[in-house]
């Protein structure tokens, strides 16, 4: 492909990533509520989109790369606030800071095997919307001691937020790739 084709095709990806910084991310980035959690400026590593945004469903890319367990989950932001606009009322306000905080702590959303010592690394997550609709692209790290232990990860949240349905997971080691698909009445991935 010619340069100028490769490049035209960079751009048209960039163009359609629809990635942005929520005011409300920004704010608190400024206010230090939440310094546990590293905001990576999407627009210069773009990520692809990894599923069509479907209200009720969300992806997991989970990869085990020697003894770091590294997660991506994307959920559609309906799921999680009942709304999917910039909240504008004090209670949807109040909804998203709810939420905010509940990602600071990754043990609320996701636990693994006792017997692989792992410990929460890093946390971040931003919002990335669409016309009218927004999903959270929240990423996250285990650092285990003994990854060969790893046999189940609990998806906490499917018992918190109703909504949501279903999980495609694609998992990754250095074996090969599964998909997975865990339903909210069997929230846990057996490795
Ligand atoms: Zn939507």
């Amino acid at each position: 492909m010619p340069i100028y084709m490769k490049n035209l095709f960079v751009n048209q990806l960039k163009s359609h990533s629809g990635f942005f910084f929520a005011p409300w991310v920004l704010l608190f980035v400024l206010s230090g509520i939440i310094p546990s959690i590293s905001f990576s400026q999407s627009t210069s590593s773009p990520k692809k989109q990894s599923h069509a945004h479907q209200h009720g469903k969300g992806s997991l890319e989970l990869t085990l790369e020697k003894n770091i367990l590294n997660g991506t989950l994307e959920l559609p932001l309906e799921a999680l606030l009942g709304f999917e606009h910039s909240p504008k009322t004090s209670a949807e306000k109040l909804a998203l800071s709810t939420l905010e905080k509940s990602l600071a702590s990754l043990h609320l959303w996701f636990t693994v095997s006792k017997n692989a010592s792992c410990t929460e690394s890093k946390t971040s997550f931003e919002r990335q919307t669409s016309s009218k609709h927004s999903d959270l692209l929240y990423t996250f790290s285990f650092i285990c001691e003994k990854p060969e232990a790893l046999q189940e990860l609990h998806l906490l949240f499917l018992k918190e937020y109703q909504r949501v349905q279903e999980i495609q997971v694609i998992y990754v080691n250095q074996v090969g790739q599964r998909s997975i698909v865990v339903k909210r009445n069997s929230p846990i991935l057996r490795f």
